[in-house]
């Protein structure tokens, strides 16, 4: 055995192999080792291996999937292993044969299909990336829905795309895997070599031909040699993970980078659109406004706000959808009624296609399908805007197949189809014919044992049923004598004695019982035979059952855009191609929904950037901390994307001109884990946006410069913001609280100032929230402080040192001269009553003096004025 699992271990050194025994996956020699720690189990030993111990651990085969995924999140990569015939088989080859073994899957992160494994919610992509001389693609596939597309992508686009697509595994040729296997682990996904014939693009071009079983590629497009080993790569790591079992992968759809809203890493993180920056889906934008009823609906959502389009006619037709449902409250609410009655229809199909799948799949499929056709009916009264009309076209065709599955299979079909009892009464004769006999016998026996009763005069004598005797007659010991001896014993024939009672059969007892176990395997056997054939049916269609959950999950997200816009009070954004950016009472979704659970309101603000010679480019936001700087800057690009990804927004009016990317950056948060100083990583990122942003772009700075010292950090800030206003030309708002920065509005024709209101009342700061036009007067550093909680004596010191400085500013001494005055510890010696002592008369006269100016008379002179003051 162990020559049997050294030789298969062989073939999949980098993954752990699950090596069947009976109900356990047991592992061995460093896989144990590893398994062992990751999933804390007990580590034993079995046997000896050149002299040593073998580390051995195990786990129970039928609690096997959720260790699958402990380790497939720890990163593991696991090989399963399965026993191909039972123990009697290979008794036959030979006593000593060993049970044939051969793995039938190799489990990773990107090819996981079953329910438990996976995020219902989330797509699990698996995606290849390839790179030929100058060109380079990515493809990805999701292959628990079938998804397949690819695009081309240079170098320095993995990145960003990789955040947008957020793929669990991304495979590499050996080539590239030196330069992009750092790349693909910073987005979170885990890197796999492949060897580099897999990206082949003429090897790719044919293995695609097989499996989509055509001719020429040409009906799904034109593609570059880069995208068809991108893609073939995929294909090929199906086959070599799924081992031969390709699941159903729709045709490849080429996506155009134009055609969606680019959003880097960084501005993703910042925003915190699917994940919040603790990393959660709590407190993210997609937390707050994902209304949807269904897994695919969530999944679609998921994906439209990780990609908005920059397609006019597509958002309008978006934008139609959800104003007619926001419109039409009955057939919205309808509409998510039926919606609530949708399995999960891609998934189903998936595990169908993979011959992962049971009769429960089946059962999803019918219905789906008859949700979608009950649906389209409902909706069929009505005069549907484009997109609806085509969706709901598309729910429909099924009949067939509806009524098929509807008579094949019972209400609620089991898991598993090892068990049968799936297929309806009434579907197949001859089933129905083995069921009765099964059933019968049972009857049969019920009255066997009344008849054996009666014959032994044994009235408590029971026929009972177990896996290891089969039926039997059961008495206890005292009865038994009787029967143990003639004339009984010559019918009733000894099987087994326990400690209470005692077993027998007879000859009839178990001929009926060979006609039932015969009838039982033959009703199985029919079973699992209609099994196949409506997997089949339903395969056959497979195309157009996708299309229906898609239609589904369409209907599913715009009733959920509408649902929100109605109950949040959102309005419909006007998306053109100017480059407007005009929004009225804008809200930010998230902090919003925070303040309400607390009973506060959101102070609605306006924003007005590039209205032709009305507004400004680039705001420049200067105001307290605490004011709600980031949250203003956040909302409004916020506002952008949900205008862009089809959903109405948070404000009472908005006008966007189409953004073609979306830059987010703030000053100085900590990135540790990369190694990187925080200012380095601001620079990195205020870098990248000056280089690529243009004046479609939607550029939103917050605190730029902050990570190092001021003098250096507002020279950063200043030149950023130059450079943004003169080169990029991009619309921006610019947080800062260099207050010097105000300046530049003289300047720059394009740059307007912009203050949030506080107002200041004895001595305490109160935030308004309200956004205006103008600069702000002051920062209020201290009074913000003072709320924080900071000592009183160090916030009356705070107030010295303020003062002296802004003093001193004012005065125009040096900035050391004003710090060598400062009145040493006179805070923390009388602290909190007293008020801070304004300098002496003695202080102000030495402020005044100009040692460079001085004569040395007129030095003597101060000196002696100097005396008088002290
Ligand atoms: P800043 O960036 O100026 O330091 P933030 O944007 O982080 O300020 O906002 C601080 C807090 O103020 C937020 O957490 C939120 O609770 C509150 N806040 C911000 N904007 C508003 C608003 N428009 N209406 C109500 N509360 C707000």
């Amino acid at each position: 055995m162990m020559a049997q699992f050294l030789e298969i271990k062989e073939g999949y050194q980098d993954a752990l192999l699950f090596y069947r025994m009976g109900d356990f996956y047991e592992l061995f020699f460093d896989d144990a080792i590893a398994a062992a720690e990751a999933l804390d189990i007990a580590l034993t030993k079995r046997g000896k291996h050149l002299g040593e111990d073998i580390p051995m651990c195990g786990v129970p085969f039928h609690a096997a999937e959720g260790y699958l995924l402990t380790l497939i999140r720890k990163g593991f990569r696991v090989a399963v292993c399965e026993q191909m015939e039972n123990p009697a088989e290979a008794k036959k080859r030979g006593s000593k044969s060993v049970v044939r073994r051969d793995v039938v899957r190799l489990v990773t992160p990107g090819t996981l299909t079953e329910e438990s494994l996976l995020d219902a919610r989330r797509h699990n992509f698996l995606a290849a990336y390839n790179v030929v001389r100058d060109e380079a693609a990515l493809a990805w596939v999701d292959i628990s829905t079938g998804a397949f597309r690819v695009m081309p992508c240079p170098p320095v686009r993995l990145g960003p795309e990789l955040a947008r697509l957020a793929p669990r595994e991304v495979v590499l040729s050996e080539a590239d895997y030196q330069n992009c296997a750092g790349i693909v682990t910073e987005s979170g996904a885990s890197p796999t070599e492949l060897g580099r014939a897999a990206f082949d693009s003429s090897g790719a071009e044919k293995r695609l031909l097989d499996l989509y079983k055509i001719g020429s590629l040409d009906a799904f497009g034109i593609f570059s040699r880069a995208e068809l080993g991108a893609m073939g790569a995929i294909v090929e790591y199906l086959d070599i993970t799924q081992k031969g079992k390709l699941p159903l992968l729709r045709p490849p759809v080429k996506e155009l980078a134009q055609g969606t809203m680019q959003i880097d890493a960084a501005t993703r993180r910042n925003l915190e659109l699917t994940h919040s920056l603790s990393g959660g889906r709590e407190g993210s934008l997609l937390s707050v406004i994902d209304r949807t009823v269904t897994a695919g609906g969530g999944r679609l959502l998921e994906r439209r706000i990780s990609s908005p389009s920059r397609s006019l006619s597509e958002i309008n037709a978006r934008l139609d959808a959800v104003r007619f449902l926001a419109e039409q409250r009955q057939i919205c609410e309808n509409t998510r009624e039926f919606l609530r009655n949708v399995p999960d229809i891609d998934r189903a199909l998936s595990r169908l296609g993979l011959e992962r799948g049971g009769p429960r799949d089946l059962g999803s499929i019918r219905n789906g399908l008859a949700a979608a056709n009950d649906l389209a009916d409902s909706l069929s009264q009505s005069d549907l805007p484009a997109k609806l009309a085509e969706a709901s076209a598309n729910l429909r065709g099924h009949g067939d197949l509806i009524e098929l599955l509807d008579q094949a299979l019972v209400a609620e079909p089991p898991l598993l189809s090892r068990d049968g009892g799936f297929i309806a009464p009434g579907y197949d004769e001859e089933l129905d014919e083995a069921r009765q006999l099964r059933d019968e016998g049972r009857g049969v026996i019920a009255a066997m044992q009344a008849q054996y009763a009666e014959h032994t005069g044994i009235g408590s004598l029971k026929v009972k049923h177990n896996n290891v005797l089969g039926y039997f007659i059961e008495t206890t010991a005292t009865h038994a004598e009787k029967m143990l001896n003639p004339p009984l014993s010559e019918t009733y024939i000894h099987r087994q004695t326990t400690a209470n009672a005692v077993r027998f059969t007879t000859v009839a007892l178990s001929d009926m019982e060979t006609k039932i176990l015969n009838a039982g395997n033959r009703a199985l056997e029919i079973e699992k035979r209609l099994y196949s054939s409506l997997t089949t049916a339903i395969l056959d269609q497979v195309g157009a059952v996708s299309d229906t959950a898609r239609a589904l999950s369409e209907i599913d997200v715009a009733t959920g855009f509408a649902d929100l816009a109605r109950s949040d009070n959102w309005s419909a954004p006007t998306v053109d191609d100017s480059r407007v950016f005009h929004v009225e009472g804008g809200r930010h979704p998230v902090v919003e929904a925070a303040l309400r659970k607390t009973g506060e309101a959101f102070v609605a603000n306006n924003c007005d950037l590039a209205d032709g010679a009305k507004s400004a480019d680039v705001w420049l936001l200067t105001g307290p901390n605490m004011a709600g700087k980031s949250t203003f800057l956040r909302q409004n690009a916020l506002i952008a994307l949900l205008a862009q990804t089809g959903s109405f927004v948070p404000a009472k009016a908005a006008h966007i001109g189409l953004v073609s990317q979306l830059f987010s950056r703030v000053g100085a948060s900590d990135d540790l884990a990369r190694g990187r100083s925080t200012f380095m990583v601001e620079m990195v990122e205020t870098a990248a946006i000056l280089n690529q942003a243009d004046d479609r772009a939607l550029v939103i700075l917050d605190e730029i410069g902050r990570g190092t010292a001021t003098y250096d950090g507002l020279s950063i800030a200043w030149a950023t913001l130059e450079h943004l206003h003169d080169v990029n030309k991009s619309r921006a708002l610019f947080a800062t609280h260099y207050h010097e920065m105000t300046q530049l509005s003289d300047k720059l024709d394009g740059v307007e100032n912009a203050t949030i209101a506080v107002k200041e009342w004895e001595g305490e700061v109160i935030f308004l929230h309200e956004v205006r036009k103008g600069a702000a007067d002051r920062s209020y550093g201290v009074q913000v402080a003072k709320l924080a909680g900071l000592p009183d004596s160090v916030v009356a010191r705070a107030n010295v040192v303020l003062e002296a400085l802004e003093k001193g500013e004012r005065e125009g001494s040096g900035q050391k001269a004003v710090i060598d005055d400062l009145p040493l510890f006179s805070a923390i010696s009388e602290p909190v009553q007293t008020a801070p002592a304004g300098p002496s008369d003695l202080h102000l006269a030495l402020n005044d003096i100009h040692p460079d100016n001085l004569k040395p008379i007129e030095a003597l002179n101060l000196l002696y004025e100097l005396k008088e003051l002290s």
